[in-house]
């Protein structure tokens, strides 16, 4: 058998189906999916960040040209505002900062760069604060963000119809109501000391009933679109919150 195989054959689109001597000599650039693991209403899983990060981090792999290699996705995250609610697990900003840390200086021993694909708003001031003790180190790493415009909270329009594009078989239609409709910002001070349970009993806000996967499939491409541009402009030695 021919030791150099491996090494010749067509690039390994995901981390976790490489062997150590594909990888061997290729210096890859790694995109990593962070998701959560916290309730998304009566009518999603509670892996909808994770489910979302995963599928556009991949759209992105497959749109990027060169070598950008796949990871298995973060699935837990700060998730903190969702205590309460059955199947929440929240590991908490200081320790999810701590893991994308330890993760980059890691993975920074054979990955050249790595951007981290964030599907969940509470996991922002960890995966900020962690890529930036990762660049000041001389890592080239880099975030960004599963978002667009006019996109409603929580397990609203904007998730359910995603969900509906890319894993219409786990969305429970049946059992989908609104939620609290009222703008963020105008619910923050309540949810600051009560959580989502105090401003939305059922753990919606926005309205999900509205949802269709046509509709998913447009945001989609749109989230995919906005971070393949974003890394595309990704220069060495920029980074941070890819905007
Ligand atoms: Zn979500």
């Amino acid at each position: 058998m021919d030791s150099a195989y491996d090494r010749r054959v067509v690039f390994p689109s995901e981390l976790g189906n490489s062997t150590a001597r594909q990888l061997h000599d290729l210096s890859p650039a790694l995109i990593i999916p962070l998701g959560s693991t916290e309730q998304h209403g009566p009518h999603l899983p509670v892996d909808t960040d994770t489910r979302i990060a995963s599928a556009v981090a991949s759209g992105i792999a497959e749109r990027l040209a060169g070598d950008w290699l796949l990871a298995p996705a973060i699935g837990y995250g700060a998730s903190g505002e969702h205590e309460g609610f059955p199947g929440t697990v929240s590991i908490g900003t200081a320790a999810l900062q701590l893991l994308l840390v330890e993760y980059g200086r890691s993975a920074g021993g054979w990955a050249r760069r790595l951007v981290f694909v964030n599907g969940h708003g509470g996991n922002v001031s960890a995966v900020a604060a962690a890529v930036g003790l990762l660049r000041r180190e001389g890592r080239d790493a880099a975030w960004c963000a599963c978002r667009v415009d006019g996109a409603d909270a929580h397990a609203g329009h904007t998730e359910t119809s995603v969900l509906l594009h890319i894993s219409p078989e786990v969305v429970r239609t049946a059992d989908w109501v609104a939620g609290n409709e009222a703008p963020l910002s105008d619910l923050m001070p309540r949810m600051r000391a009560g959580g989502v349970a105090a401003v939305s009993p059922v753990g919606v806000l926005g309205n999900p009933t509205t949802a269709t996967a046509q509709d998913g499939s447009r945001i989609f491409a749109e989230m995919v679109d906005d971070c393949a541009s974003r890394i595309t402009a990704w220069k060495p030695g920029a980074g941070g919150f890819l905007q």
